[in-house]
Parts: structure tokens; sequence; C-alpha cells
């Protein structure tokens, strides 16, 4: 009867129902073999329960990664793949599992990658770019599992996109940079380099040579003013004091350091309150850029005899509207979406010419942003644009 017994319990835990206790009452072999019995499935108990937890503690940290992770067999049938693979590779993890991998991804790149790491046993790192479903540029590492023979393989997925467009960004921006400091450079030296050759010996000449190098210093100097400017609202690190501003005081004396350039234009400079005494939070210098950027483009970008209307009021969502308009040249329709972006212009001759550096609007944007603010632009081509600068209300 006790072995009846053991053999129906070990039975039990054979079908995974490891809570078997066995009771016999007498001291003898079978009693010891009853209570190493239990000692054993109490035991198996507790393996079971930790092999369990980690398994869970695995599938929760592969399912919670941002990469993507596919172990597959040697006959490349996927093992287990996570929902991040699924996603990078547009698959269904799921209806994958159990089949070969390349059923239901279909790329040439990493199957060729998989047949290579599998016979060679060496781990490949390597870049594959999904053309067809999207341009996403995804880093793939494969490497072999360990056992001989070999069982297999995993493959980790990481989507590359953004990093190599912020490549090439940072590269578009280093040519910029180079060639907008290149420019006046070259003037310099073509002026100095004549005065020196005896053009400083001609009085009529030789003054407006120096002018005109000191024009292109001025470039300089306001070019690097503004890429250290950029650099600091971008980085972060530019501490601002906001406070409460009153906008009709602070525009007032914003217009005075404009007021010269525009009457040489004969360009009327109005200012219209909406609601008296509004204030808006953000930071003195900053917002005297915001507005001074705004306004000094309003002017370069109008000719003689315009107008520019400066406004505010409170909008639907409580926050301060403040408006530069102009009469101006206004700016085409498929221009305005890249228009805060750095160094970008409509017409590079003429921002030239102004004395732009290209760089105005993205500084205004990152000031704006850093103020918790938003702005925007609408403009029609010889009728005027309107550049509207949300900020929180102070
Ligand atoms: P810039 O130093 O060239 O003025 P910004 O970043 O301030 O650089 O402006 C980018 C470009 O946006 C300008 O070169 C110009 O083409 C266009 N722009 C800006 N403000 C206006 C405006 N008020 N009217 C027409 N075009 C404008």
């Amino acid at each position: 009867r006790p072995l009846t017994i053991l053999t129906n319990a070990a039975e039990s835990i054979a079908n995974g129902d490891y809570d078997q206790k066995l009771y016999f009452p007498q001291q003898d072999e079978l009693g010891i073999l009853a209570q190493s019995f239990n000692h054993m499935s109490r035991e198996m108990a507790e393996r079971v329960r930790q092999l369990q937890a980690s398994g869970d503690r695995l599938s929760t940290v592969l399912e919670g990664m941002v990469e993507g992770v596919i172990a597959i067999n040697e006959r490349q049938h996927v093992l287990f793949a996570n929902e991040s693979a699924g996603r990078l590779l547009f698959f269904s993890p799921e209806a994958a599992e159990g089949k070969a991998l390349f059923e239901s991804v279909r790329n040439h790149q990493l199957q060729k990658s998989v047949t290579e790491v599998l016979k060679t046993l060496e781990p490949q790192r390597m870049e594959v770019e999904l053309e067809s479903t999207s341009d996403r540029i995804l880093g793939v590492t494969t490497t072999p599992l360990p056992g001989t023979p070999c069982p297999g393989l995993v493959i980790v997925l990481f989507d590359m996109t953004e990093l190599r467009r912020l490549e090439s960004l940072r590269q578009e921006f280093v040519a910029n940079v180079s060639h907008e400091l290149k420019t006046p450079l070259s003037s310099i030296k073509a002026y100095t380099e004549t005065l020196i050759r005896g053009a400083m010996d001609d009085p009529e000449i030789n003054k407006t040579f120096l002018l005109r190098i000191e024009e292109q210093a001025d470039r300089l100097h306001q070019l690097i003013l503004d890429l250290i400017s950029l650099a600091s609202i971008e980085s972060g690190n530019q501490v601002f004091d906001i406070i409460s501003i009153e906008l009709k005081p602070f525009v007032e004396s914003c217009l005075v350091d404009q007021q010269k350039v525009a009457e040489s234009k004969q360009i009327e400079l109005i200012i219209e309150e909406k609601d008296p005494g509004i204030k808006v939070k953000a930071d003195e210098e900053g917002l005297h850029q915001i507005l001074g950027n705004l306004i000094n483009n309003a002017i370069k970008y109008t000719p003689d005899q315009g107008r520019i209307t400066i406004r505010w009021q409170l909008d639907k969502r409580n926050m301060v509207l403040l408006q530069v308009q102009d009469t101006g040249i206004g700016i085409e329709e498929k221009h305005l979406a890249r228009l805060f972006e750095r160094f970008f212009r409509v017409d590079k001759a003429r921002s030239r010419e102004l004395g732009g550096t290209g760089l105005g609007l993205s500084i205004v944007k990152h000031l704006v942003q850093s103020f918790k603010g938003t702005i925007g632009v609408n403009s029609k081509v010889g009728e005027g644009s309107t550049f509207s600068v949300r900020l929180p209300r102070g």
C-alpha cells in the first residue's frame, strides 16, 4: 500500500502538482523514504517557483526593452521575439513564433547576415535600411547562442534613424557655419590685399574699402554673437530670470532702439494695445531679443513707407498673444515650415545684403520655447507677414 501511495505521489509531481505530502507513521525504511520524498517535493516546489519568477522577470525586461530582441534556432525558426522587434521590423511576434523568421520578415540584408553568423559563428554588427516600408535605419547585432553544436542565435535591433538624422543635421550645421564665416573673411582679405597693393594711396578708394572691411567685420561679429546666443539657449544652460513684464512700457522701450532705422525708411511703427495693462511671464533680456529680432526683420523686409504694427491681447486660453505685423515683401507659403530653421533664408543674397545671419528666427523660436510659449507666422507675398508669439500671462 505505501508503495502505491508513493507511486501516485510521484506521478502527481511529474504532472506538475508539487504539493505532495506523504505521511507514513512508522520509523522504518518506508518512513525515512516518505520524509526524503517530502523534502524533495518541497525543494522542487521552491526551485520551480524560483525558475518561474526568474522567467517572469526576464520576459518583463525583454518586453520593456526599446531594443528589439529575436532568438532563432539553427533552422532560423523563431524561438522568441519581443514587441519592439515586431514594431521595428513590422511583424507580429506572436504569429511568428515557431515559424521561419524570414517568412515574416522580408529583409535580404538581415537574412544574409543571419546565414553567415550561423555558418561562421562569429558575431556581426551592421546597419540595415528599411526602404520599402519606411526610411528607418536599424542597427543590428547578431550573436550565436552558446553551445555545441550552435543551437541558434540572438538578433538585437535598435532604431538609429534619429541618431543618423541628428548627425546629418550637425554636419549640415558645421558646413553652414564654415561657409558663413568664410564669406565675410574672404571679402576682408580681398579688400586688405587690394589696399596693400597700392589702393591705400588713393584717398577716395581707401576710405570706401575700410568701410567695407568694417561692414564685413561687423557681420562676422554679429554671426558669432548669434551663434553663441543660440548655443547657450539650446544647451539649456542659460539661466533665465522669469518675471512679470508689463508689455506697454517694454514694447515702447524696444521701439526706441528701432525708431531711427524705421525713420530712415519712412516706416511707421504702430502700437495697438487691445487689453490694457497686460503682463507676460518672461526673461527681460530674452523678451527684448525676441521683439528686437521680429521688429528688425519686419523693418528689413518691408519696403520704404510701409507700416509695422505691434499688438497684443489675451487669447482664448488666457495666453498673451503678441503680434508683429508688417506690410512687407511677404513669404511664400512653401517656405513657412522651414522659416525657423538655423540658417534658413528665403533669399540668401538679399538677407546678407541687409546684414542678416539667418539665425535670428531660430534664436527667437528657442527663446519663446524656453519661456513656455509658441510662435507662428502668417504671410502673403506682396502683402506682408504677421509673426504671432504666445507667452504665458504674467
Ligand atoms: P535673417 O538674418 O536672414 O533675417 P532670420 O532667421 O531672422 O534671418 O529670418 C530668416 C528668413 O526669414 C529671412 O532671411 C527672410 O527670408 C525671412 N523673413 C523673416 N522675417 C521676415 C519678414 N518680416 N518678412 C519677410 N521675410 C521674412
